[in-house]
């Protein structure tokens, strides 16, 4: 499929715009794989220092719970690593990222509408979109019958208590935006702000001659590594610019590649791993 987008790094927010408030509530490591990510409301109402406060109320021991992450309408504050264990979803505790969210489970759907509430949404997204890209999570909404059977996506609290019933709490409530949070959040996933110029029927018809064989050294990146030749990959950076991804072609197979390489290969309907394999350097021929 032709993408005429200009794809872009998914900005996960700079780390250096995720303040950082560690909790000692958590188990260190992970007792199972992440599997899914789990969306909490704080119970407060909206002003713009609640994922500071709450952040400093998980801080405290005798808190004895915690979260990932705590956002609000202009702040994202990282409580708990995800390599760690956060305590907020009894029963996806071990397999959850747990992300908090200023509001209450109570919220009309207006609620959810206002300006606070869409600067935080927008927030979040960019953070749910950065652990699905890394942790390789389906961005969509799991029924409650899906989460039971342990499949992997996004679900609030309310579908951890109903289906492992080791709490009662029920947030994000009845009316969180489920609808509009997910496709936000796979808004970002595509590359965040480009959406397709012109839908196109078909690849651009030109191409750099007869595609070259795949090199047969897979391309494996890690930041500063490559073990593909630089002309391969200025080939293959090449392709990507003339099938119109944003990508400088320096024969550097850095970031921003493969972030091109990803969109690519979801368009294609590849595993979207960032590493030009065979099935991926074939696709774009
Ligand atoms: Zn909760």
């Amino acid at each position: 499929m032709y993408v005429g987008a200009c794809p872009k790094l998914i900005e996960p927010r700079s780390e250096s715009s995720v303040k950082t408030v560690v909790s000692p509530n958590k188990t260190k490591g992970r007792i199972a794989p992440i599997r899914v990510v789990i969306v909490h409301t704080m119970e407060t109402g909206e002003s713009s220092n609640v994922a500071e406060n709450v952040a400093a109320y998980f801080a405290r021991a005798s808190t004895n719970a915690s979260a990932h992450l705590c956002v609000d309408n202009n702040s994202v504050v990282r409580c708990v690593a995800d390599s760690d264990t956060a305590w907020a979803a009894p029963g996806c505790n071990s397999d959850g990222l747990q992300i908090e969210l200023a509001g209450r489970a109570g919220q009309l759907k207006a609620q959810w509408a206002d300006e606070y509430s869409k600067d935080l949404l927008d927030l979040a997204a960019r953070q749910v979109a950065a652990w699905c890209d890394k942790h390789n999570i389906p961005a969509r909404r799991l029924t409650r019958a899906q989460l039971r059977a342990g499949q992997r996506g996004i679900a609030g609290h309310a579908d951890v208590s109903a289906v492992y019933k080791r709490s009662d709490h029920w947030d994000p409530g009845d009316n969180f935006p489920w609808t509009s949070f997910i496709a936000k959040v796979n808004h970002y996933l595509d590359g965040g702000g480009a959406q397709p110029s012109k839908p196109a029927t078909s690849k651009p018809t030109a191409k750099p001659g007869d595609w070259p064989a795949f090199p047969g050294r897979l391309l494996s990146y890690r930041p500063g590594t490559a073990l593909m030749s630089g002309a391969d990959v200025t080939t293959w950076q090449s392709r990507l610019k003339q099938l119109r991804y944003t990508i400088t072609v320096d024969g550097q197979y850095g970031p921003m590649t493969a972030a091109a390489t990803k969109v690519f290969q979801r368009a294609e309907h590849l595993d979207a791993d960032g590493v030009v394999g065979p099935k991926t350097w074939r696709a774009a021929a």
